[in-house]
């Protein structure tokens, strides 16, 4: 800038938590002690009243941020000292961004005429989770109902996300007098993936005058008392409430611990350690829970550990014969996918499975099929039938064998969902290890050896 001020200006960006003057930071009063002008809506600067002493209050309405930020530049420009306050953390829906869009657009540059400090605050996730219980312990995330500046299908898309991923929720703008149905809708997609039993927190106005709270579950959400000063939080699938109290488990390990699934690890099969869930152990893990009982199939091993086919399959093909699993997988390499289908042509009669992403099935039974690549895709071409499927969606491909028998092979997308799979009907295929490796490449599954630290992420 040409014409700066001979000294610095400085911008606040201050959470003042949830609303109680016990809840607001020492840094957060020092910076409003330290400013000249404070601005912000009326009902924040009521909380921070005793140290306004002289000092110029700029006090605005809901709809007024972007003039709070350009009257924060200006004062700044001059020189002064400015605080921009919101409730809860100014970065979480509040003053933050926006003031730095602003001071980006007027050419300003980190270190340039105007400083700016964030000063955190504890946002109404973590003072509404205060009062419930304990209902953050795992992962979590917040999202604004509000669709005043976001379109309603991002909101919508994140909502289905976060319920299928079973995060903890943490719902801000959940209701206004006029934006009502958005709440019913936000219960509508999360039923979509989530029990009606998963437990809810509505607390409003949580530390302030009218703070009100009641626990509640998600098939009943919708119905209780929600405003514009209601935080509702979603549990996850493991949260409980006790006694009143909401609480979310610190880990999974309940849900899926040896003694849960009734496993038994043989004497010398895992020394020293037990089978762990994490990114490394949990295939040896579904190895072994298929090899616990012989009617468990892959299919069941995928629901039970809520996990993609593929995955399932290169568990099997990495601790499958260590566990001693009757299933067995071995991955074919890509580039040996016309190999690969000229030898299932050779079982001569086959039944061939598609599913569309639609999740429609396809089962058909062909004699001696001829199949055809023509670009993405490949054609499977009978007297009965013309069958085309996209080849460009298969990510991997599979021989799977049961007792060593051949039950066909799968080709699978980036997913790892069943895109396609054939399999003998009329031949017994022996799964030989060493003579099916002639006929293929197998590609190398990823897999580390190194057990995690499993004391690492205790605090
Ligand atoms: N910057 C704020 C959020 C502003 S968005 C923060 O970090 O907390 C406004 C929304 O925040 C409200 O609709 C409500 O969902 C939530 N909220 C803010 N203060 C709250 C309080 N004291 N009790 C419950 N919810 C609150």
């Amino acid at each position: 800038m040409t014409n700066a001020a001979p000294t610095n200006g400085k911008i606040f960006l201050v959470g003042l938590g949830p609303g109680d003057v016990v809840h607001m930071t020492a840094r957060a009063r020092q910076a409003i002690a330290e400013s000249d002008t404070v601005i912000g809506y009326s009902t924040y600067i009521k909380l921070v009243k005793d140290l306004l002493d002289d000092k110029e209050v700029i006090r605005k309405g809901m709809t007024e941020e972007l003039d709070r930020c350009y009257e924060a530049l200006e004062r700044a420009r001059q020189g002064k000292t400015v605080a921009l306050v919101s409730s809860g953390d100014s970065g979480v829906y509040g003053m933050a961004g926006p003031t730095f869009e602003v001071l980006f657009e007027s050419g300003w540059k980190p270190g340039e005429d105007v400083d700016v400090e964030v000063v955190p605050g504890s946002s109404a996730i973590n003072a509404c989770a205060a009062l419930v219980g304990a209902p953050l312990t795992h992962d979590a995330c917040t999202i604004s109902l509000s669709d005043l500046l976001t379109p309603w299908p991002v909101i919508a898309r994140r909502l289905e996300a976060a319920a299928k991923a079973d995060f903890v929720l943490a719902l801000y703008n959940p209701k206004s007098g006029r934006r009502t149905g958005q709440i019913v809708e936000a219960q509508r997609l999360l039923l979509l993936h989530r029990s009606p039993d998963t437990p809810v927190a509505l607390v409003k106005s949580a530390y302030r005058r009218r703070q009100h709270i009641e626990l509640t579950r998600l098939e009943r959400m919708a119905d209780s008392d929600i405003g514009m000063l209601t935080t509702v939080i979603v549990g996850n699938s493991n949260t409980f409430v006790r006694d009143g109290l909401m609480v979310t488990p610190r880990g999974y390990a309940n849900k899926y611990s040896m003694a849960d699934s009734g496993l038994v690890v043989k004497d010398g099969e895992q020394s020293g350690r037990s089978l762990s869930m994490g990114l490394i152990g949990w295939r040896a893990l579904a190895a072994a829970w298929l090899a616990e009982d012989e009617k468990r199939t892959l299919l069941d091993a995928a629901s039970r550990f809520d996990m993609p086919f593929a995955e399932i399959l290169a568990a099997v093909s990495l601790h499958g014969e260590e566990s001693g699993c009757s299933w067995q997988a071995s991955a074919v390499d890509v580039e040996d996918f016309t190999k690969a289908f000229n030898w299932a042509r050779s079982w001569n009669r086959l039944r061939v499975i598609v599913r569309s992403e639609a999740g429609s099935v396809v089962e058909l039974l062909l004699t001696d099929p001829d199949f055809q690549f023509k670009g993405n895709w490949l054609n499977l071409i009978s007297d009965s039938a013309h069958l085309h499927v996209p080849w460009n969606k298969v990510m991997s491909i599979w021989v799977v064998a049961h007792h060593g028998t051949v039950q066909g092979l799968y080709c699978c997308d980036a997913r790892g969902g069943r895109l396609l799979n054939m399999q003998p009907i009329a031949a017994t295929i022996a799964f030989d290890p060493v003579a099916t490796a002639h006929l293929f490449r197998f590609s190398a599954i990823q897999c580390e050896t190194e057990q995690e630290e499993a004391s690492a992420d205790v605090d």
